[in-house]
């Protein structure tokens, strides 16, 4: 099914759902007179979006199945403890600007962290700009430098769905694994700057068709599940926490008291920004072309193959691959894995435990299994099957908690 088919599907699901609470409440206030009227009518079934007493959230629940994974995607979140890199260096006749290392924060932080970087390349004073790398930073340098009137042209060994961007979960974190806490003071205002106007870019890129960027609900389950306790002490550093930053941009999360979800513990709602990654991604090559960008599919292996190509000034937006290329150490690799479960286009909520999390993306449900070891300097790409599965048995045993299910 194409996201199209997938996006009306849900809409219709929201409308039926509307149409038929509307229609719960008018039948409980017309219920005496039709009964009087036709007295053999059985009596109406009413769906479970109306039996619920009122107040309590209507979720959907997961098919959480291991039959139901369609991948399992692994990737590498390329962190350095100072914060990402970005600056201007001179190499040869090139003026480089790099804009790499975000770590669990490529996509949220990637429209602010682009705007400073084309700001550098702008200062240089050309017209024409090359850009190594098509993942989510390099997409939007390439874009911005296109409003700021550059052509432009992005080179890169891959494009998506080939690279690492495609396989980040889709939510606005952006302070995820961005910086340790050591340095969290001298990044934070350039963090802020960076969140700041990420989040703008992004409100204008609601309601879009394939939704590429949606607000969601997701709920925090206070109370591991029995069996589901988390034991494990982190094996990776303590991450600057800058949240506080921009306590005024995102709407609060408030705790829910037993009851109010179909869930049977307390928990606590946040209301997140969501990226469909796949339609997200394509809107972003589309529009890039639209506007006459040229793309050049090529693999560098050393800086002084750069100096070849025309562009006088370029941007580096190699992530993790900067790491070879640039021989910069200052780079680790922070493991991280997700399974994919066949899209539910009625799953419109995040959920989490101390141990696994699920996000409900157009292109699939992905399901992760949070607070485990190992992954902190771990550039292995190999997917660990059984972990997912385990990861999505505790999904279903969550699941047959809930009520109504
Ligand atoms: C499991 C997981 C979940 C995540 N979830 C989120 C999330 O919810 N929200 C969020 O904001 N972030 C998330 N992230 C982080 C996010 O994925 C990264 O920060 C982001 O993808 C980095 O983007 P990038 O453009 O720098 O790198 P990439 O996507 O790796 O792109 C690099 C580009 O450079 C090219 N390249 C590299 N080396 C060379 C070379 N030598 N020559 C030519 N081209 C080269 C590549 O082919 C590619 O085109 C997550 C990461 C992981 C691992």
């Amino acid at each position: 099914m194409n996201l199209k088919a997938i996006s009306g599907q849900r809409r219709q699901f929201l409308r039926h759902a509307g149409t038929t609470l509307a229609l719960a409440s008018t039948a409980t206030l017309a219920g005496c007179a039709r009964q009087a009227m036709v007295p053999n009518a059985k009596p109406t079934v009413l769906p479970r979006a109306a039996r619920l007493e009122s107040g309590v959230a209507e979720l959907a629940p997961v098919r959480a199945q291991v039959d139901r994974i369609t991948g399992i995607y692994v990737c590498t979140r390329p962190f350095r403890a100072a914060g990402p890199r970005l600056e201007l260096e001179k190499l040869g006749d090139k003026a480089i600007v790099h804009n790499y290392g975000h770590g669990g924060s490529g996509w949220s932080l990637s429209w602010g962290s682009s705007t400073l970087a084309v700001r550098m390349a702008q200062a240089t004073g050309v017209r024409e700009l090359g850009i190594i790398g098509c993942g989510a930073l390099g997409l939007t340098s390439a874009l911005l430098a296109q409003r700021a009137g550059m052509a432009v042209r992005i080179y890169a060994k891959a494009l998506p769905p080939d690279v690492f961007s495609m396989r980040a979960s889709g939510l606005w974190t952006p302070d995820s694994r961005i910086c340790d806490a050591q340095h969290a003071e001298d990044f934070g205002d350039r963090w802020e700057s960076m969140a700041r106007t990420s989040y703008g870019m992004y409100q204008s890129l609601l309601g879009l068709p394939g939704d590429p960027i949606e607000w969601i609900d997701g709920y925090h389950l206070l109370d591991t599940p029995a069996g589901q306790q988390n034991d494990t002490v982190s094996d990776e550093p303590e991450y600057g926490d800058l949240s506080s930053r921009i306590r005024d941009l995102r709407p609060q999360s408030v705790t829910l008291p037993v009851g109010s979800t179909p869930f049977p513990q307390a928990s606590r709602r946040f209301t997140t920004m969501m990226f469909n990654i796949t339609s997200y991604t394509r809107m972003l090559m589309s529009d890039f072309q639209l506007a006459g960008g040229k793309i050049v599919v090529r693999e560098f292996t050393h800086p002084r193959e750069l100096q070849a190509l025309p562009e006088r000034t370029l941007i580096n937006a190699t992530g993790y691959g900067a790491r070879a290329l640039f021989s910069d150490e200052s780079i680790i690799p922070v493991r991280g894995q997700t399974a994919r479960l066949i899209p539910q286009a009625e799953v419109n909520y995040a959920l989490s435990t101390s141990t696994l999390s699920m996000v409900p993306r157009r292109d699939g449900l992905l399901v992760q299994v949070i607070g485990d070891t190992g992954n902190f300097n771990n550039s292995d790409l190999t997917p660990n099957r059984a972990a997912s599965e385990a990861a999505v048995r505790q999904l279903a045993e969550v699941m047959a908690t809930m009520r109504g299910t």
